[in-house]
């Protein structure tokens, strides 16, 4: 059995473990990342990547579709689904080779294989051709991530029954999908196969999809959903299943027959912490199996770290990054924390949302005195210019001081412009500082000024 010795052992090399091993390299450490699968984690091999390169594809079709408007004459576009899969396998690779080099230019050891907490300071690797090790590590950063949960009736290991990771590679577009769960995974590929022209269907058992976000957004994609021929049912769960030539045939709450050529189970995640060792090293999870973690991400026992997904949490890659950096700097001596009240988020959908911090609704339950502003697209010009005026954007506030509360965006650009009133917030800037900053024209961003200035009922174009 071979052996090694470093400062820090990083197991897990997704968005989280990778960011934090070059972090903790760049600021004087020893360290090796140990990883079963590939580098980049659920991330960059199954999840934000792949699903945002389909994305940009089905984008592209819809607005080739709509390029007579332009002033472009260009017959009905037709999807080469092989091709499309293929440019996203592509784009996995490079970024892929990117984090490879990164670990060799900052001589992070990359050691392949599963990892297992033996005690406090000592990691066995164990490899599928029999080369074990085993790492000495005066602090250990578990960054394991999640995988999907499954639901009942259904079994992930049926063929034609598929998660996040088996729909990225199928090999043919199906005729129909049928989707169970209609939270943020769900609605993205929801979007991105009916672009494609599969007959989608969604089964929520809530009374609305994308039911975490503010009500009028998760109302707005609804809509947009139904025009685009997708169908929903909320409140509504898969009492039974069976097949039947070749599709399967599903019956929901209230008795509706849903028939479908492939079923994507996409309820929410579960946490990778067991056969890692941690009932020997006494690190706590908590009744969902989460790892526990206090805000400068350290768990129950000295010297042992957790980050990203396998904490639970927000369940995002760039938390999951963040909260690698704050780790690696905690182990270095350098002391910080994640301010996870201006952490933004993105949902690609058509159109996009943005979103940071409470929503109206959030706002209210914690009984703040809430002013907001709304501004919509349709009064944007360079909206107009791109043809793409549907959805509006939200800022929440507090009422007596202006303090920024969060902010909601649905339409064009909204993955990006979210950042502005995240970095507002994060600066604990008032709303006015967003009102009073001149923006060029015409841009969308113009929006985020109006929506700033609708909260003193100042909007010019309102
Ligand atoms: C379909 C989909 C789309 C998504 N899109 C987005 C998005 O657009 N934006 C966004 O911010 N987030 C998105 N997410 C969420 C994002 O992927 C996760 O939040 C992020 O990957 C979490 O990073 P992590 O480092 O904590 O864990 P992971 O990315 O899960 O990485 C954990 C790594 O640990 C490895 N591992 C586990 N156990 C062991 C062991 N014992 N030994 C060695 N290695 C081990 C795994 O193989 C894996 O590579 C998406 C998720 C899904 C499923």
């Amino acid at each position: 059995m071979s052996y090694e010795k470093v400062d820090l052992a990083v197991i897990g090399g997704g968005p989280g473990g990778y960011v934090a091993s070059i972090r903790a390299s760049k600021m004087g450490l020893k360290v090796a990342v140990v990883e079963k699968d590939k580098p980049g984690g659920v991330c960059l091999n199954y999840g934000c990547v792949p699903t945002k390169s389909l994305y940009h594809t089905a984008r592209l079709m819809e607005e080739i579709k709509k390029a007579e408007t332009f002033g472009i004459n260009v017959s009905v576009p037709e999807l080469d689904f092989k091709k499309a899969m293929a440019r996203k396998e592509q784009i996995i690779n490079i970024q892929r080779k990117g984090i490879e080099t990164y670990f060799k230019k900052n001589n992070i050891s990359f050691i392949k294989g599963e990892g297992e907490i033996l005690e406090k300071g000592k990691i066995l690797v164990k490899n599928s051709n029999g080369n074990d090790m085993e790492i000495e590590a005066k602090n250990i950063i578990i960054a394991t991530g999640s995988s999907a949960a499954d639901v009942e009736p259904f079994d992930l290991s049926e063929d034609g029954i598929m998660d996040n990771t088996d729909i990225l590679s199928l090999e043919e577009l199906p005729q129909s999908l049928l989707i169970i769960g209609g939270g943020v995974v769900g609605s993205e590929f929801a979007n991105i196969f009916s672009s494609f022209g599969s007959k989608v269907t969604i089964v929520e058992i809530l009374p609305e999809i994308l039911s975490t976000e503010d009500e009028e957004v998760s109302k707005l994609i609804h809509n947009a959903f139904k025009k685009k021929g997708i169908d929903i049912f909320t409140d509504s769960k898969v009492e039974d299943f069976k097949r039947s030539a070749g599709n399967f045939k599903c019956t929901i709450s209230g008795g509706n027959e849903i028939s479908a050529e492939k079923i994507l189970i996409s309820v929410g995640r579960k946490p990778n912490s067991s056969g890692i060792g941690l009932e020997k090293a006494g690190v706590e999870v908590d009744e969902r199996g989460y790892i526990k973690v206090n805000l400068k991400l350290e768990t129950s026992v000295k010297g042992i770290y957790a980050i990203g997904d396998v904490t639970g949490g927000l369940q995002l890659a760039h938390v999951a990054s963040k909260e690698g950096k704050i780790a690696a700097g905690n182990i270095s001596g350098e002391v910080g924390e994640i301010n996870y009240d201006a952490v933004p988020w993105a949902i690609f959908t058509s159109p996009e949302i943005g979103s940071v911090g409470l929503n109206e609704r959030q706002a209210k339950e914690r009984n703040i005195d809430v002013c907001t502003g709304v501004f919509p697209f349709s009064h944007n010009s360079k909206a107009y210019i791109e043809g793409e005026t549907e959805g509006f954007m939200k800022i929440v506030t507090r009422g007596d001081t202006g303090e920024i509360l969060g902010s909601q965006i649905v339409g064009p650009g909204a993955s990006d412009l979210i950042h502005e009133v995240a970095v507002a917030m994060n600066s604990e800037l008032l709303v006015d500082d967003l009102a009073s900053t001149v923006h060029s024209h015409p841009t969308l961003s113009e929006i985020v000024m109006e929506t700033a200035e609708d909260c003193s009922g100042l909007a010019t174009h309102k």
